[in-house]
């Protein structure tokens, strides 16, 4: 199976070398050439454009910051969709809105062209181990047909139903995600203004029921204070923003998700939106004069 990749960023950038040492004949593509050097070293082949290098493979994975660009990269002059022959496999990686997935999916449909979506999660750290979780949506043979190169990126993958379905759920596990950060950056405030010392209270916190996989990852760059999670504040936005539009399109009140996003505008304002999505703790620190440091917390998981 030859691979095409679009897009070697924090995320995809892993993934693609996950694939290349898993074996695959991957030609990978990017606006930044700089991106692709560690993957030409491992084997890959560079193309210039989406389409050329879809018209080198029988699947191409597109892995890109926002919904307009997976619809110029797929869909536009030069797209995928140009350059991948009818028999051939979209495969969307990027968190990206159910609808629009299923526009682009019906435009490969008429040419012949199959989607699958493979929305992932759980942070870059896991990417670059191969051991992020790959939630898939989509047809179950497709599914069976990609799933070596899933398990080459991943660790666990999990079939969530229809293409569509992994996207809700992505969509659902950032939101939690980014609550949950909000709730870590009032609890160390917490214990750092009640005199407590950071590195106990993030040592209990871990062992105690008000935990969080967020807490203990993201926690250790907060009181480390670089907040590199490898995650940008325009990429939560975006997730955030998908998320508001499910609770509208399903009439859920999202009165926690609601908040989160006014805090993470705000956040991307401040702090720009290429600054690292945690340092939405750094708006509290700022505000109460009282930074969240601790010796001992790694700058990067
Ligand atoms: P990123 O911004 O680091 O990388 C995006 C890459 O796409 C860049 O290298 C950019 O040059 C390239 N690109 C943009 N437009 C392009 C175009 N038109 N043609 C070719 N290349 C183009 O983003 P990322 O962190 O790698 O995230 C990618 C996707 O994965 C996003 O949808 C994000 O929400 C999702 N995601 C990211 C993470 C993470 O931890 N970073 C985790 C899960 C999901």
């Amino acid at each position: 199976m030859r691979y095409g990749f679009i897009g070697l960023g924090h995320l995809g950038g892993h993934l693609a070398a996950s694939l290349l040492r898993a074996g695959f004949e991957v030609t990978v593509h990017d606006l930044d050439r700089g991106t692709a050097e560690r993957h030409l070293a491992l084997g890959a082949r560079w193309a210039a454009s989406p389409a050329e290098a879809a018209s080198q493979s029988d699947a191409v994975v597109t892995c890109l910051p926002s919904p307009a660009a997976s619809a110029a990269v797929v869909a536009g002059p030069q797209g995928v969709l140009a350059g991948l022959a009818a028999g051939g496999t979209w495969i969307e990686m990027s968190t990206n809105d159910q609808e629009e997935i299923a526009r682009l999916a019906a435009l490969a449909l008429e040419r012949g062209i199959s989607a699958l979506e493979a929305p992932v999660t759980g942070g870059v750290h896991r990417a670059a181990a191969g051991e992020i979780t790959v939630l898939v949506g989509g047809e179950e043979p497709l599914f069976r047909k990609h799933l070596p190169a899933f398990e080459a990126m991943g660790g666990e993958v999990l079939h969530m139903g229809p293409l569509g379905s992994a996207s809700v759920v992505k969509v659902i596990t950032n939101m939690l995600a980014f609550i949950h950060l909000l709730a870590a950056g009032e609890a160390l405030m917490l214990a750092r203004r009640g005199g407590i010392d950071l590195a106990k209270a993030f040592a209990a916190i871990k062992a105690s029921s008000g935990t969080s996989f967020v807490f203990e990852t993201e926690g250790q760059l907060i009181l480390n204070g670089s907040y590199d999670i490898g995650f940008t504040m325009d990429l939560a936005c975006k997730d955030l923003g998908l998320a508001a539009k499910l609770g509208r399109a399903f009439g859920v009140p999202l009165e926690l998700g609601g908040l989160t996003e006014q805090t993470f505008i705000r956040a991307r304002q401040q702090l720009g939106g290429q600054a690292w999505s945690t340092a939405v703790v750094k708006l509290l620190e700022d505000a109460l004069g009282t930074d969240l440091r601790a010796p001992g917390f790694p700058a990067r998981l």
